[in-house]
């Protein structure tokens, strides 16, 4: 109750510092109030930037890309880590995204890349994993994929100095197989600014916005997670992030190279972890909250959007 009579305070004192600057313009002041209220998007400008963001991930996008994802019986078996490889394939290419498949040992890591203008070589990686655990997977790891998918559209309309590589990792749940083959990979690992690895994020079962952005106190990670936060603050987004420290996924490959990194998922380690985790009922259905979703998302788009420059 406290953290959102908090997240209230310091979106209502954002109003004043607003109004502050322009006391007659009453559309905008308005604006402002609904979208407070109602959480709606701050759709008139005056001049200048909007002192709320407007929503910018499209969530409509991301209920219809996860449904389609969610459409086989497992992503497990080869051929059906194909039919998915081969889905995000075409939608990274439709944003522009040069895209390949990475073999290993034993599986395919899915790359899509967008050139950074004046410094190239420096590289984010954005990460998830496709496969999933004798399931549809639509929460672990169809929310964090897709999710991924719809903050890339947004990255794909600007350019930035750096570049940005989606990793889509294969075999994660089978011991960070792929994740751990492409790390090692990689030639030139000064060049990598960090990695945001995007986890199941779909439970939300008690409405209070809390989530994990797990760097484990390593401290070139917590340059990253800090990014995350400070965008949290900025945009006013009613989150709460609730510490845990783990290496169960792909982010954990990076620490063993000594990269930054960090994970971002539901509040899974704070008693809020999804019922259907690893489970037959992990379908596309109500228990996935959108608007909780899209919050994460705005959050690590912001502050992917500050760590490209
Ligand atoms: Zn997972």
């Amino acid at each position: 109750m406290n953290y959102l009579l908090l997240a209230f305070g310091l979106l209502a004192s954002g109003v004043n510092i607003a109004l502050a600057h322009d006391e007659h313009d009453w559309r905008k002041d308005y604006m402002a109030y609904l979208s407070v209220q109602y959480e709606l998007p701050m759709s008139y400008e005056k001049s200048g930037p909007a002192r709320f963001a407007t929503k910018r991930v499209d969530m409509n996008f991301f209920k219809e890309k996860l449904t389609t994802l969610s459409n086989t019986t497992d992503r497990r078996s080869t051929e059906n880590l194909d039919v998915a490889r081969q889905f995000l394939k075409e939608e990274y290419e439709k944003l522009g995204f040069e895209v390949r498949f990475e073999a290993f040992g034993g599986g395919a890591n899915f790359v899509a890349e967008k050139k950074g203008t004046t410094e190239p070589q420096k590289v984010l990686i954005l990460s998830s994993h496709i496969d999933s655990v004798r399931c549809k997977g639509a929460n672990d790891n169809g929310t964090g994929t897709i999710g991924l998918l719809a903050v890339a559209q947004e990255l794909a309309k600007n350019n930035y100095s750096y570049t940005v590589r989606v990793l889509g990792f294969d075999k994660e749940e089978t011991g960070l197989v792929g994740s751990d083959a492409y790390v090692a990979s990689i030639k030139t690992k000064s060049n990598i600014i960090g990695n945001i690895n995007f986890e199941m994020m779909g439970v939300n079962s008690r409405k209070d916005g809390s989530f994990h952005v797990i760097d484990c106190q390593k401290e070139s990670s917590v340059v990253i997670s800090s990014a995350i936060k400070s965008s949290i603050a900025t945009l006013g987004l009613p989150l709460t992030v609730v510490k845990a420290c783990t290496d169960r996924s792909d982010h954990a490959s990076f620490w063993r190279h000594n990269l930054p990194a960090v994970v971002i998922s539901e509040n899974f380690f704070g008693g809020d972890a999804d019922p259907c985790y690893h489970a037959k009922c992990d379908i596309v259905d109500d228990r996935l909250d959108y608007k909780y979703m899209g919050n994460i998302l705005e959050a690590v788009l912001d502050a992917s959007e500050s760590l490209l420059k």
